[in-house]
C-alpha cells in the first residue's frame, strides 16, 4: 500500500506527546494522518492533516473515526477495543492488534498471559475486590509488604501502590486488583522491540530508568543501561520472548526488573512509543517513532543502534504550580552543547504532569548523566 504523497491515511488514536512525535515522521514523509483526541488543544493536533475531537473509549466515536482510514494505530492503550475489533473484522488494519490491547488493558489478564507463556514475572494473586484482599490478610494468606495494582485503571503509577500496613489499604479503590510480590530490584530496565506484519523483528539497546524518589515517575533514562553484557543479553532475550508471544505489530516497550540474583522479570509492556525510547530521536539511527510508522505501514525496519550515549530527563510540572506554563531557564539549557529540549505543547502545567523532556547526548554516558542533573536543576516547569 502506497502512503507516500497519496490520499491513503494513517489514523492515530490519541493526540498527546507520543502522537505528536509520531507525526514528525509522517510530516517528513508526506504521509496523510488523522488524529482522535478528547482535548481540543491536543499536542498532536497541529501536525495532523485531520483532527477529530472525541472520546477514545467511546465505541461509536472510535468506530466512526476508524472506518475511513487505511491503517489505524494508537499512542495510548486506553481505547475502545470492541470498536477496534469490529474495524479489524471489516478489513481495517489495526496495529497493534485489538487482541493485544485487550490483554494489556487489564493488568490481571496481562499477568496471566505471562504465566501461560512461561515469561518470567513477579509472583501474583488476582482478587475480585479489595475486601477479598483484606480477608486474605486476616486469614494469613497474604502478608505485607506487597504491591497493589488496580486491574483496570492505572497510568504512570496512579493505579499502583506499595502497601506495608493495614492502614495503607484504606486509601485504595475497592475494585478488582492484582497483589504482587514486592521485587527488591537492582534496576528497572526497558527494551523496545518492533515487529513488522510478516514477523521481521528488531530491538533497541537495553536502557535503564531512574525513578523520582517520591513521585513514582521516571526521572532519567540512560542508554545504554549500565549492566554486564550477560545481564543485557538476558534482558533482550526476555523482551524478544515477550514480543514473540504477543505477536504485536509495531512497537512493544517491555519494562523489566533486574533482581539482585540477576534474574530478569517482566513488569509490564506498552504496545506503542514509550517514554524510555525518547532518547532515540537524537541518539539512534532510527528513532522509535519512525520505527513504529515503518512497522505499521509494513515498510523495511530501520537500524536500532545508537550513534552516541544518551540520557533523557523528563520535564514534569513543579509541585505547587498549576496554571499557564512557563519553561524557566530554557535558554540556559539550550546553550549547553548536546542538549535538546522537547516541549509537548500542553498549555497548562500541574504538579508532576509530563510537559516535555530533554535529551542529552555525549560520547560518555557518565558525562551525559552528570549533565542531565545539571539540566534538571536549571530548567523548571512552573506556572505564570
Ligand atoms: P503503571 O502502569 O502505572 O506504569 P507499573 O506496573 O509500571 O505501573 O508500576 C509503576 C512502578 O511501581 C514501577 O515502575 C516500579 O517502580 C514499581 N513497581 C511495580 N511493580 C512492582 C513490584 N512488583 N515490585 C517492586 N516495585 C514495583
Amino acid at each position: 500500500m502506497e502512503f507516500f504523497s497519496t490520499t491513503k491515511t494513517l489514523g492515530i488514536l490519541g493526540g498527546g506527546q507520543l502522537g505528536k512525535m509520531l507525526l514528525y515522521t509522517t510530516r517528513k514523509w508526506d504521509i496523510k494522518t488523522k488524529v482522535l483526541d478528547p482535548s481540543e488543544n491536543a499536542p498532536a493536533r497541529l501536525a495532523s492533516d485531520h483532527f477529530v475531537q472525541g472520546e477514545l473509549t467511546d465505541f461509536q466515536t472510535v468506530y466512526d473515526f476508524g472506518k475511513n482510514v487505511d491503517v489505524l494505530t494508537i499512542e495510548i492503550e486506553k481505547v475502545n477495543v470492541e470498536a477496534l475489533e469490529k474495524l479489524e473484522s471489516e478489513g481495517v488494519k489495526v496495529y497493534p492488534q485489538p487482541k493485544v490491547l485487550r490483554t494489556i488493558q487489564n493488568k490481571c489478564l496481562q499477568k496471566r498471559f505471562y504465566k501461560e507463556n512461561n515469561i518470567p514475572t513477579a509472583a501474583f494473586e488476582e482478587y475480585e475486590s479489595l475486601d477479598l484482599v483484606k480477608e486474605a490478610i486476616i486469614k494469613g494468606e497474604q502478608s505485607f509488604p506487597f504491591v497493589w495494582k488496580s486491574a483496570e485503571m492505572g497510568y504512570d503509577g496512579y493505579g499502583v501502590s506499595i502497601i506495608r500496613s493495614n492502614k495503607e489499604i484504606e486509601d485504595l479503590n475497592g475494585g478488582p486488583c492484582l497483589i504482587e510480590e514486592l521485587v527488591p530490584f537492582e534496576k528497572e530496565l526497558s527494551v523496545i522491540v518492533c515487529r513488522r506484519p510478516e514477523g521481521e523483528t528488531v530491538h533497541y539497546p537495553v536502557v535503564e530508568s531512574e525513578f523520582h524518589p517520591t513521585a513514582n515517575q521516571v526521572e532519567y533514562v540512560l542508554c545504554p543501561a549500565q549492566l554486564s553484557s550477560a545481564d543485557a543479553k538476558k534482558a533482550v532475550e526476555v523482551a524478544l520472548q515477550t514480543s514473540k508471544a504477543y505477536g504485536q505489530i509495531g512497537l512493544l516497550a517491555v519494562e523489566l526488573f533486574l533482581t539482585p540474583e540477576g534474574d530478569v522479570l517482566v513488569n509490564e509492556v506498552a504496545p506503542r512509543p514509550h517514554n524510555s525510547g525518547h532518547y532515540s530521536i537524537e541518539a539512534s539511527y532510527t528513532c522509535q517513532f519512525e520505527q513504529h510508522i515503518r512497522a505499521v505501514l509494513d515498510l523495511p525496519l530501520g537500524k536500532t543502534g545508537s550513534k552516541t550515549a544518551a540520557v533523557m530527563v523528563n520535564l514534569v510540572g513543579k509541585a505547587g504550580h498549576t496554571g499557564p506554563v512557563v519553561y524557566k531557564n530554557i535558554d540556559q539549557v539550550l546553550a549547553i552543547e548536546g542538549v535538546t529540549p522537547h516541549i509537548y505543547g500542553k498549555k497548562e502545567t500541574r504538579p508532576f504532569r509530563k510537559m516535555g523532556h530533554v535529551t542529552i547526548i555525549h560520547p560518555k554516558i557518565e558525562t551525559a548523566r552528570k549533565m542531565a542533573e545539571q539540566v534538571k536543576e536549571t530548567l523548571s516547569v512552573i506556572s505564570k
